[in-house]
């Protein structure tokens, strides 16, 4: 037996958890998830239907459990301990490079790709936290509560920055907008994020949701896109 195996087998009081991970296009190698950033009111009408300001405030971030990822194409439990389940479709960054304090002009070099993702919220949970100056953690950081689509590398589809991004349920139209109208740019919530935390290969960065967010019910199906990075399709079970 070599000494990493020996190791391997003495080093854990049980088998440490898998590691979560998302799937690539084009190769059958799947994108190791470190950590889940997510971008809190990213866009103006968004922002306003949550009634705050748009002003552009400094970016604020919450995070989700890694192993909270769940593939395209698959069915989410209808999570407990919530009356209204909200979609949230969103552009999702892939770290591919670590670093502190990046540079806005050299943030796009540590983008491995994008991809499209779902910031499934427990929006019950979520505002009641928020009114009583609490965590969002409960509303946001629960199972299987972040769908991602396939990572398209930088290689095939460059750095999206403008683009139809829209969300369905059961085919009806919900959340239809552009990414360029974004309030914070992908460079810039990089530069943001390396401030306060050294960002490593791995972490995702979902940079959040435009208006139209709303309830998706057990036996809906929510389909969604970004044009030039792909789509997503997740029922709710
Ligand atoms: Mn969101």
């Amino acid at each position: 037996m070599s000494e990493i195996a020996a190791s391997a087998a003495s080093d854990f009081v049980f088998p440490p958890p898998h590691i979560p991970s998302v799937a690539v296009s084009g190769t059958p190698a799947r994108f190791p998830v470190r950590r889940i950033f997510c971008v809190g009111r990213n866009y103006a009408a968004h922002a306003r239907e949550m009634g705050r300001d748009p002003d552009r405030e400094p970016p604020f971030f919450f995070f989700k459990p890694a192993d909270a990822v769940v593939d395209d194409g698959t069915s989410v439990p209808y999570p407990p301990e919530t009356n209204n389940l909200h979609y949230e479709i969103e552009l999702v960054v892939a770290i591919g490079k670590g670093g502190s304090d990046i540079p806005e002009e050299r943030a796009l070099d540590h983008v491995f790709g994008y991809a499209v993702g779902i910031d499934l919220t427990r929006r019950d949970l979520q505002l009641a936290a928020r009114d009583q100056g609490r965590p969002w953690d409960w509303g946001k950081g629960f199972d299987h509560s972040a769908p991602c689509a396939p990572v398209q590398s930088v290689e095939r589809i460059g750095h999206p920055r403008a683009g139809r991004i829209w969300l369905a349920v059961d085919g009806d139209v919900r959340q239809d907008a552009d990414l360029s109208e974004l309030i914070w740019s992908v460079p810039e919530i990089i530069a943001f994020a390396s401030r306060s935390m050294e960002l490593a290969p791995g972490d995702l960065i979902y940079t959040g949701t435009p208006a139209g967010v709303g309830p998706v019910k057990r036996g809906e199906v929510m389909t969604g896109g970004i044009e030039g990075v792909g789509e997503i399709r997740i029922a709710v079970r």
